[in-house]
C-alpha cells in the first residue's frame, strides 16, 4: 500500500477541512439543539455542489469518481464537526453507489444524478425492521409482483433521513418459500409512490439533527422496472453495500474521536500554562497518548479497507475490522476527553458533550460491534 495520498485525495480532504472550518463548525451545535432541517438541507446542498454526494460514483452520472480512500478522508474531516451531516452524506453516497453497482442503466440515469447534485437532499437505505436489525434476513416486509408493479407491505424502522430522502433503497421478501435470506429483493422507492408513508420520528440520544423515522409500506406500488438487480439477490446486495458503508461510518467516528482529543489536548495545554497540579496532568497525558495512538491505528485500518475496495479486491473483513476498531476507539476517546475536561466537558457549553452523545451510535448502526466480530471470525474460519 502506498502511504502517499494522491493530489486529488489531498484536495478532497483539504476541501472538506475548509468546509468544516467555514460552514459546518459554526452551526453544528445549533443544528444539534434546534434540529433545523432547512439549515441541514442547505448544508447538504453545498456538500453536493462540492461533489461530496457521489465521491465514488462515475462522472457520467454526476459523481466525483475520486474513490473510497478520498471518501474515507472526507468523512473523517466532516465527522470532526457534525456527525448528523456526516452520516447523511455517508448514507447518500452508499445509496448512489448501490444504484451504480446493481441498477439498470435507466435507473442509474434516473436517480444517481439527483443524489449527486443535491436535487434530492439525501438518499435512504431501508433495511432494518423490528426483530430484523442484526439479522436482516429475518425481515417480513413483502413484495408481490402484480402486473406492472411490485406491491410492498410492511414496516421499516430507524431509517435515517426518511423525512427528506428523495429515493429509498427498500428490501423486501419477494419469495417467501425460499430459504432464509435467499428470497429477498431490493427496490428503488420514491417518497411519492402510492402507499408509502413516513412514520414517527425516533427521540434519540445523539445525532439529533439527522432524523430517524419509520417507513411504512401499505400496498405501496413500485414500478416493475424499479427492482434493483435481479429478483431474490437482495440479501447479497445489502451485505456487499454495507461493507462499503462501514468504511464511511468508521471514518466519521474517527473524525469525532479526533475532534474530542484535539479539544482535550488544547484544554490540557491551557491548564498546564495555568500551572495545574502535576498529578492531574499526568493522568491526562496518558489518556491523550493512548487515545491518539488508537485513533492513528484506526486511520490505518480504515485507509487499508478503503484502498482494498478501490483495488476491487475482497475487503469485507478489513471493513469490519476498521469499523469495530475505529468506532470503539472513538467511543473511548470521547469518554476520556470528557474525563479530562471534568464538569465542563459534561455541559452543553463544551462540544465534547455533543461528541460523546453523537459517537455512541457508531458502534451500533450499519452493524453492531458484535456483528463486525462475527464477520471477521467467519472470514478467518472460512
Ligand atoms: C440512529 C440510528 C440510525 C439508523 N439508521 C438506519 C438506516 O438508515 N437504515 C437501516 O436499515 N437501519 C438503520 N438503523 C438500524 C441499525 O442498523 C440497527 O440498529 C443495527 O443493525 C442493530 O440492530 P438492532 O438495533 O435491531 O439490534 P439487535 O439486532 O436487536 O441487537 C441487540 C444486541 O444483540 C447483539 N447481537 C445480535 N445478534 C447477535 C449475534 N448473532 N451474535 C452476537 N451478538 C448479537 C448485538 O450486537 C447487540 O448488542 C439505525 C439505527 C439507529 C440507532
Amino acid at each position: 500500500m502506498d502511504f502517499e495520498l494522491t493530489q486529488e485525495q489531498k484536495t478532497i480532504r483539504d476541501t472538506a477541512a475548509q468546509f468544516v472550518k467555514h460552514e459546518l463548525e459554526p452551526i453544528a451545535a445549533e443544528l444539534d439543539q434546534t434540529k433545523n432541517r432547512e439549515k441541514l438541507k442547505g448544508i447538504l446542498k453545498k456538500l453536493a455542489d462540492l461533489g461530496f454526494m457521489g465521491l465514488n460514483v462515475d462522472r457520467k452520472y454526476g459523481g466525483t469518481a475520486a474513490g473510497t480512500v478520498a471518501f474515507s478522508l472526507a468523512m473523517t474531516e466532516l465527522g470532526r464537526a457534525c456527525a448528523s451531516t456526516t452520516v447523511t452524506t455517508s448514507v447518500t453516497n452508499m445509496v448512489a453507489e448501490v444504484i451504480q453497482v446493481v441498477g439498470s442503466e435507466p435507473l442509474r440515469e434516473k436517480y444517481i444524478p439527483s443524489l449527486c447534485n443535491g436535487e434530492f437532499a439525501a438518499g435512504g437505505f431501508a433495511l432494518t425492521e423490528a426483530g430484523a436489525g442484526s439479522d436482516p434476513a429475518a425481515m417480513r416486509m413483502s413484495a408481490v409482483l402484480d402486473g406492472d408493479h411490485w406491491v410492498l407491505n410492511g414496516q421499516k424502522l430507524f431509517i435515517s433521513s426518511a423525512e427528506f430522502a428523495g429515493v429509498f433503497v427498500v428490501w423486501a421478501v419477494s419469495d417467501k418459500e425460499a430459504r432464509k435470506g435467499k428470497g429477498i429483493s431490493c427496490f428503488l422507492v420514491e417518497p411519492s409512490f402510492p402507499g408509502l408513508r413516513i412514520g414517527k420520528e425516533e427521540k434519540k440520544l445523539g445525532q439529533l439533527a439527522s432524523p430517524t423515522n419509520e417507513l411504512i409500506c401499505d400496498n405501496c406500488l413500485v414500478p416493475k422496472e424499479n427492482l434493483l438487480g435481479v429478483p431474490n439477490d437482495g440479501f447479497r446486495i445489502a451485505a456487499a453495500e454495507l461493507a462499503g458503508g462501514r468504511i464511511g461510518i468508521g471514518s466519521m467516528s474517527l473524525g469525532i474521536g479526533l475532534a474530542a482529543m484535539d479539544f482535550a489536548r488544547d484544554y490540557v495545554k491551557e491548564q498546564a500554562r495555568l500551572d495545574l497540579p502535576a498529578f492531574r496532568r499526568r493522568g491526562a497525558d496518558r489518556m491523550l497518548a493512548d487515545n491518539t495512538t488508537r485513533l492513528a491505528g484506526a486511520r490505518f485500518l480504515l485507509l487499508r479497507a478503503a484502498f482494498l475496495k478501490d483495488q476491487k479486491t475482497f475487503y469485507a473483513k478489513e471493513a469490519s475490522m476498521a469499523k469495530v476498531y475505529a468506532t470503539e476507539a472513538a467511543n473511548q476517546a470521547c469518554h476520556d476527553a470528557m474525563e479530562i475536561l471534568g464538569d465542563y466537558g459534561y455541559t452543553q457549553d463544551c462540544p465534547v458533550e455533543r461528541f460523546y452523545r453523537d459517537v455512541r451510535v457508531t458502534s451500533i448502526y450499519e452493524g453492531t460491534s458484535e456483528i463486525q466480530r462475527l464477520i471477521i471470525a467467519r472470514e478467518l474460519l472460512r
